[in-house]
Parts: structure tokens; sequence; C-alpha cells
């Protein structure tokens, strides 16, 4: 175990303690080698005080006000090779922390000369052991609160009284899901609806790690105290959530301790709202079972399978098998807008999530969808975006239940994109210019010279080859007699006629009329 210990973390650990310091790797660090998986980073903790520790490493800086020295040493390697300068080993002296009087953070951090009160302010218990090597190499583990068996047995615990450490700090309740969907491992060997296999997504036996009962009762208790907490601190724990292993074992988790009304109250509203024929399941397993079977690895891409549906509560009409949601992408696009801004998610999440929703239910049927239809996909979403809306599809799909086999639309379409992805989407993309009709035309600058080339547009996309400077030309003269309201209107129109069309293909396609 030892020798998993990166050398240079070794080092730091061995400096110290001939400085006659006590020194540990601890925390998450310790629970990954334990688990077998690699760590992320490396924290140690020791009894030096922080200015101790700068003096013994030079190179290093006080990170912040919780007595944490970021030490730096030569990089990790990996494979063999480094990709970058040095890397961090933080370095923090032994602490308590009293006084939550917010149920946010500490007021007071004290130092103490104590391991142990170090590790019984940590959260749970797989997270609150300590190792070190003795002067043979051998390993030293302090484990005080009985973490290697919670390990071994596949539990959360608090250390502690649940109930008194989520009232300390209610984040700890996400961190709870947060790990409960890191180390679960299951989701691989899980199988895909459609096998005979396939066990859908709650059954225990898959379920090979648990929040013990009494911290998952503590959670459900204390849930309300998560409206204190900043909503940065709970995006960067859904984040991880999101991009887990099991992350739609873990949104689940997140509504059975009823933490989900807190972070995504929305989702909800698909509890208990059944579709039509075309699904098995109920809107908010749909949503949860696209995010599971979504094949992206991108953030951005799997909040969008998870919203996907998000909107369908608020649209349905009718019940039973002959249901309609009309609209749902639209309203559910909106939706997803405000629930990422109010998580503070960066612009370009919101906007990315927002678009991949409201595009998600574009029409394909392999004979009867022309490179125009294609054109016009790609003008509204971007080339650059299409692979990760094939991958909401493809989470659609999977995730509904009645998986309907045809790959081989996807891999039309996708040839398709390919075909026309030289063709002009966009006005940039014309083999014109204002400055072409100013020049050649001698058209005056203003407003009708946008007008033109959003006309040529609209009949580039129905058909690529107009796209030539000689065409392009003489057809701009012909549109310079109009006026500049009848030119907006004919872009306009032609945008709508075939908008239309293509809903009416959708419409066809997914709901009853
Ligand atoms: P990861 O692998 O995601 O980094 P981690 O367990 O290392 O997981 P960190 O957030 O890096 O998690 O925290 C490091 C350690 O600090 C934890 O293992 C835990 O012992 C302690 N810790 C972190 N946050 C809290 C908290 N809110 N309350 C109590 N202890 C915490
Ligand atoms: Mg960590």
């Amino acid at each position: 175990m030892i020798q998993k210990i990166p050398q240079p973390v070794i080092d730091v650990l061995k400096a110290l303690r001939e400085a006659s310091f006590e020194a540990f790797v601890v925390g998450g660090c310790v629970r990954d080698l334990l688990l077998e998986c690699e760590p992320k980073d490396w924290d140690i903790t020791t009894n030096a005080k922080p200015e101790e520790v700068q003096t013994l490493f030079p190179d290093s800086f006080y990170e912040n006000e919780f007595g944490t020295v970021g030490v730096k040493v030569v990089p990790f390697l990996k494979d063999g090779k480094a990709d970058r300068e040095h890397d961090i080993v933080e370095v923090t002296t032994y602490r308590v922390e009293s006084d939550y009087a917010d149920k946010r953070r500490p007021n007071n951090v004290a130092f103490t000369h104590s391991l142990e009160e170090d590790l019984a302010r940590r959260d749970f218990t797989i997270n609150a052991i300590a190792l070190s090597m003795d002067e043979n190499d051998a390993p030293i583990i302090i484990d005080p609160f009985g973490g290697q068996e919670d390990l071994k047995k596949r539990i959360i615990r608090t250390v502690g009284v649940p109930d008194d450490r989520f009232n300390e700090d209610a984040l700890r309740m996400m961190r709870a899901v947060r790990f409960y969907a890191k180390l679960r491992t299951t989701s691989k060997q899980a199988h895909l609806p459609g096998d005979p296999k396939y066990l859908g997504i709650y059954e225990p036996e898959l379920d090979n790690w648990i929040i013990e009962q009494s911290t998952f009762k503590a959670i459900q208790k204390n849930a309300i105290h998560l409206t204190q907490v900043s909503f940065e601190r709970i995006q960067a724990e859904l984040s991880k959530i999101i991009l887990s292993d099991s992350p739609a074992e873990g949104i689940d988790m997140l509504q059975k301790v009823k933490l989900l009304k807190y972070i995504l109250p929305e989702l909800e509203e698909g509890l208990g709202i059944g579709q039509n024929l075309h699904h098995i399941y109920q809107v908010y397993q749909h949503n949860i079972l696209a995010l599971k079977y979504c094949p992206s690895k991108k953030l951005d891409t799997r909040l969008a399978a998870l919203l996907h549906d998000v909107g369908k509560p608020r649209t349905k009409r009718g019940d039973g098998y002959r249901s309609t949601f009309y609209n749902h992408d639209h309203v559910g696009a909106r939706m997803s807008d405000i629930m990422l801004k109010r998580l503070r998610y960066p612009k370009a999440i919101v906007d990315k999530v927002a678009l991949l929703v409201d595009n998600h239910l574009f029409y394909y049927n392999v004979d009867e969808v022309t490179e125009a239809s294609v054109r016009r996909l790609v003008r509204r979403v971007g080339l650059e975006n299409m692979p990760d809306l094939m991958d909401i599809r493809i989470a659609d799909r999977l995730g509904s239940g009645t998986p309907k086999a045809k790959p081989y639309k996807l891999r039309h379409l996708e040839y398709m994109i390919d075909k026309v992805s030289k063709d002009a989407v966009s006005v940039k993309m014309l083999k014109i210019n204002g400055k072409d009709l100013m020049s050649d035309l001698k058209l005056a600058p203003g407003p009708k010279i946008g007008a033109i080339l959003d006309v040529l547009l609209s009949e580039v996309i129905e058909d690529a080859a107009l796209n030539t400077r000689e065409h392009l030309m003489n057809r701009a003269a012909q549109l310079d007699k109009e006026h500049l309201e009848s030119l907006r209107s004919m872009a306009k129109e032609k945008i709508e006629e075939k908008r239309e069309s293509d809903n009416q293909a959708i419409k066809k396609k997914y709901w009853v009329q």
C-alpha cells in the first residue's frame, strides 16, 4: 500500500517526521488507496503549525485560513512522464472546528495537538482514516471510527452523531450522496433495457453502497438546511454527482433523502406523471434513466439528458395512452435555463443545455428526411453541437424502456450531417457578402443588404447548389427591386413554413393527435 504513495508525498511525510513532527496522509486519498482506485490529490495532516511547515518547505504558500499550506513538489509521474512543472501536496495542521452558527462554516478554527480530534471533525468514517509508515516502511493506520470496516461493508456513515454533523455543515448531506454516487461501481455492470437480464435502476443487489440508516434519516430530517448553503457550493457537488460513474443513482438518491427539491425541484414535478404509448416509465424515471444511459462524459450533455423532458409535466394534456406534451421541448429549455442559472452555472453551460433540450425532438427518418431539413437542423443547433445532440437522442431512446433498436438511423444521420457539413447554413458561409453587394451591385449600405442575404441563405439552405457567386449576384439584383419589408417577410416565411413542416413531422412521430 505504501508503495502506491507517490515518492514526492513520501518525501514530505519523511521531512516532517525528521523534524520531529507527526505526519499522515489522510482523507480521500487514504480512502481511495484502500479501495484500490487512484487518488486524485494527496492531503497530509500534521501537528506542525503552518509557519513551521513553511519554514521546512520554502517552496510553499499559505493557502487558506484553515491552516493549509500548499507544498510544491516535483511532479508525480504518470507512465514515467510528467506533464507539468510541479504538483502540490496540501499540508494541513491538525485542527478542530467549533461554533457552526450558520450551518455552513465553522466560526472558529483552532489547532490541536491530537490527530484523533482532527479525524473527529471529518465528515464520514471512510474519510477519517490516517496513514503513515514506520522506519521499516510498514503501514501505520489510525482509524478511530471504524472507517476500514465501513469501506469493506460499503457504508457511508458520519463520524459522530449524524444530526449534529449535518447541523454543523449542511453541505455534508450532499457530500454523502456524492460519495454514494462516486463509489458505486455497479452502473458499469448493469444491463441495458431490452436485455433479458435488465433489472431497472432500483435493484438492491446492484446497490452495493449504502448510506447508513441513521445517517440517511438525519439527511431527510435536515434536508431543508441545504437552503442555507450557497448555490455555488451546491453546484460544485451536483456536478461531481453528474460526472460520477453512477449519476442517475446519485440524483435518485438526492430525491430519496429529500434534498432534490432544494436543488432541482422541477425534476420532482415528473414524479407520478405517466406518459403515452411511447413510454413505459413516468416522466421523472425517464429523465433519470436518460442520464443513466447518456453515452457522453461531458457535464453539459449529461445535464441535458437529465433535463430533456423536464417540461413534460407542465405541458401534459389528456391522460393515459393518448396524452400529449406539445411544446415540452421549448418549455423544458426555458425551465433548464432558469434552473441552471439559479445554480450559478456559467453561461456557456446554461446556453448549451437549453439548446440541446430545445432541439432534442429533431425528426429523423431515413427515407423521408431531406438534406435541406438536415441543414436547417445544423443551422439551429450548430455543427459543433451535433454529436452531443445525438448522444441525447441515444440517451432518450435507451431510457425510454421500449428501445427501438435502430442505431442505423443515427449512423445515417451522421452520414447526412457529414454530407451537408460544408453547405452554407449561415450568412457567413454564402459565396458572397455584403461588401460584394455594395461594390458590384452598387447597393447603398443599410438594412436592405442584410435582408437580401437572409433571403439568399433561406434559398441556399433549400438547395445547396445555388450557393455560387454568379447565381447569388443575379438573384441579389432581382431581390434589390423588392421593398425591405417584403424581403424580410420572404426570409421569415421561408423559415417558418419549413419549421412548420418539420414540426408536423415531429408531432406525427412522437404524439398521438
Ligand atoms: P475527492 O476524491 O473528491 O477529492 P475527498 O474525500 O478528498 O474526495 P475533499 O473535498 O477533497 O474530499 O476533502 C478532503 C477531506 O477533508 C475529506 O476526505 C474529509 O476528511 C474532509 N472534509 C472535506 N469537506 C468536509 C466537510 N464539509 N466536513 C467535514 N470534513 C470534510
Ligand atoms: Mg480530495
